[in-house]
């Protein structure tokens, strides 16, 4: 297994704290990645095999887009498939029949759940049979609530498909792009993490900036487009939650991962590209001015959080990306909640806070694996943070006792990524301070003063 440049773990164990509670915290299940990546992947389609219970959370969890023919589907299991009383293998083909007839996808993604791996149906074993019969490629991956949380889905899902061989469809990768003479030549390089098409283009583009080529995505915006890897490649995270992707992709795949911060906020930003620039040995043209352009644009939401205390709750992985660029804005974090955390896949950016700590001269903020929701609750409750970022079932609770909250399900589906939609993550961390200044306004003027 190859990492480039081995992150100082030991150093960092001294120096932030981290902590395990029980595990009983709110997220979303896993299978709610079918969300995203059914809208990423335009020609794929997802079978979630599971119950009722499944079926309920994704129809509530995914509100309107349910009414919009998505390209996902509920196997239901019946009493008879529990009791192994039906054969698994000839109902999956009806029902994947059915998929190929109406929808003609070019890949069909089977969401094992729970009850899957209770019963033990075996789902890896079946598919490969399957796919043969009914020509189509059939990719599974195990993204149940007993072993994952919300966006680990995504990379159960890309881990599954970082496993698959190279097809024929998939692209050649040139060595070079001969069309711009600033590019130099470097080994591929192919970055993986789900984000929409405009933040890809933006992405690619920076670093194109620097004369790096990205010679694929996974996921690509078609499954027929999947980037070829090979031996010796270099690969590169976007999202902090891809840990057995990079795993896969090191192992399986023998690449070489780029082990760099998130570029998540204009700091992340300049990070990520400074570390692949410095892995191909590229001097950084520009950065600087790039992130100073930023912050100046930030100036505005910055002064209404500067000095502010957050507290998150912990339920999406995100966590520590975008608590190091709250406090780069000035915030001071009380505790990090988080459901995982691989200390070497995130060790980059895990520096980076301790960094940017230092930096603002705070102290680094605990990190809570596996967070307690009621001892949380308790915290809050003697610390007062000025805002809380936490799942919808604490929300409403927690403002009707005066805490201002943020829904933390809206930066999964926000678009954060790179240099220009950093004003977009302290839009979405302002709106409530903002709201709640208003509303005490019109509070005081319309209603308290007339009774
Ligand atoms: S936690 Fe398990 S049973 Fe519940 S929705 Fe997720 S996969 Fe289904």
């Amino acid at each position: 297994m190859t990492l480039v440049k081995q992150v100082g773990n030991e150093d960092l164990k001294e120096e932030i704290n981290f902590e395990c509670e029980t595990g009983n915290y709110h997220t979303f299940c896993p299978i709610s990645c079918v969300a995203w990546l059914y809208q990423k992947i335009e020609d794929s389609f997802f079978l979630v095999i599971g119950t009722k219970t499944c079926g309920y959370f994704l129809q509530n969890a995914l509100g309107v887009m349910i009414f919009a023919e998505p390209r996902y589907a509920m196997a239901e299991l019946e009493e008879g498939d529990i009791s192994a009383q039906l054969s698994d293998y000839e109902e999956l083909k009806r029902l994947c029949l059915q998929v190929k007839r109406d929808r003609n996808p070019s890949v069909i993604f089977w969401i094992g759940t729970c009850t899957t791996e209770i019963i033990k149906m075996d789902l890896e074993g079946i598919a490969p049979k399957l796919e043969v019969e009914i020509n189509l490629p059939i990719v599974v991956a195990r993204a149940n609530g007993l072993d994952y949380a919300f966006t680990q889905g995504e990379d159960t899902v890309l881990a599954a498909l970082a496993q698959r061989p190279n097809s024929k469809q998939s692209k050649n990768i040139e060595l070079k792009t001969t069309s711009d003479e600033n590019s130099i030549e470097h080994l591929p390089l192919i970055l993986f993490g789900s984000i929409p098409d405009p933040v890809v283009n933006q992405l690619t583009l920076e670093l194109k900036k620097q004369g790096i080529h990205v010679s694929g995505w996974l996921p690509s915006k078609r499954y027929t487009d999947l980037p070829l890897i090979n031996e010796g490649n270099y690969v590169c995270g976007v999202n902090p939650y891809l840990s057995r992707t990079a795993t896969t992709l090191m192992r399986r795949r023998k690449c070489k991962l780029i082990g760099a911060p998130f570029p998540i906020g204009p700091d992340g930003t300049r990070a990520w590209l400074e570390k692949i620039c410095m892995v191909f040995g590229v001097e950084p043209k520009g950065l600087q001015k790039r992130e100073d352009e930023v912050w100046e644009k930030l100036k505005y939401y910055i002064s209404l959080i500067d000095g502010k205390s957050v507290f998150f709750m912990g339920d999406n992985l995100l966590e520590i990306s975008l608590a190091r660029f709250l406090i780069k804005s000035g915030m001071i974090v009380f505790e990090i909640g988080i459901p995982y955390m691989d200390k070497r896949y995130q060790g980059a950016e895990l520096q980076l806070l301790q960094k940017t700590c230092k930096e603002k001269n705070i102290p680094i903020p605990i990190i809570i694996e596996k967070p307690d929701n009621y001892n949380q609750v308790d915290r809050i409750r003697d610390m007062r943070p000025d805002l809380v970022i936490t799942g919808m079932a604490h929300a409403n609770p927690l403002e009707a006792r005066g805490i201002n909250t943020k829904w933390s399900v809206e930066f999964t589906f926000a678009q954060i990524h790179g240099f220009t939609n950093a004003i977009d993550v302290l839009e979405l961390v302002t709106r409530p301070l903002r709201r709640n200044q208003k509303l005490e306004k019109v509070g005081s003027q319309r209603y308290t003063d007339r009774r």
